[in-house]
């Protein structure tokens, strides 16, 4: 297994949405299997509602993570706004570790910080008060002690009444604030940066206190993504394989 480091994010999978999913598991059987470790950045599930929730597509999906893991791949989940409901019991299943909204790791010699990337979204005023109150311990014990169908409704109104909501939203306001940016980089004492959640697939270049800096946000699977692979030599963007 060659020492390679591969990042995806923003895969929304959804039982009514199968395409991506059979995309997904190949990508985990086959390509994640060269890999030393596998990040995936947030939202790989489209609705998470806890981890009680084994229907298709959850129940495989785990089963094949869990396949990967043993086999020698190390997979890393970071929560996003779409899955933050994931826990310790997907954990243990899966064997995938669960990493905070903020994670510093060391890419091949370089501190390199990893998030979802809503968190730096801070123009959305409305947004980041409800992600406070959705993200406490109360809220959490609250509605993961509701019967799976009762969350499984209310994930539907919540998500009918976001979409009347998000049409009043500018595009400048759904996506980072440049500020906020690079405060967090200052902070984690870091010059690279990989996060998703924008589903606006860039390498940005920037100066951090006099030097260069990139922010790396990752495309979310919809037909034409791309894997950010990094091994000791640098970075590529590898498109997958499409089906059909
Ligand atoms: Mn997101």
């Amino acid at each position: 297994m060659s020492s390679e480091t591969l990042f995806i994010s923003d895969l929304h999978l959804a039982a009514s949405r199968p395409e991506p999913v059979a995309r997904f598991l190949d990508f985990i059987r086959h390509r994640a299997s060269g890999a030393e470790s596998l990040f995936i950045l947030g939202d790989l599930f489209d609705a998470y509602l806890g981890d009680d929730n084994n229907a298709w597509p959850f129940g495989l999906i785990k089963q094949v993570l869990k396949q990967r893991v043993d086999a020698g791949t190390a997979i890393f989940i970071q929560p996003g706004n779409r899955d933050f409901l994931l826990g310790e019991r997907f954990h243990l299943e899966t064997g995938c570790g669960l990493l905070g909204d903020y994670a510093l790791i060391d890419l091949y010699g370089t501190p390199t910080l990893l998030t979802h990337g809503d968190l730096l979204c801070t123009d959305d005023v409305q947004y980041q008060a409800a992600r406070v109150r959705v993200r406490s311990p109360e809220w959490r014990a609250y509605a993961l002690g509701k019967p799976l169908w009762m969350r499984q409704l209310y994930a539907r109104w919540y998500r009918f009444k976001s979409g009347l909501d998000k049409g009043g939203k500018t595009q400048e306001i759904m996506d980072v604030n440049a500020d906020t940016v690079q405060r967090i980089m200052l902070q984690y004492g870091v010059r690279r940066l990989i996060h998703g959640h924008t589903h606006r697939p860039a390498i940005h270049v920037l100066t951090l206190d006099g030097q260069s800096a990139e922010r790396f946000v990752l495309p979310e699977w919809k037909g034409s993504e791309w894997v950010l692979c990094w091994d000791a030599r640098g970075f590529r963007q590898e498109s997958l394989p499409q089906a059909g």
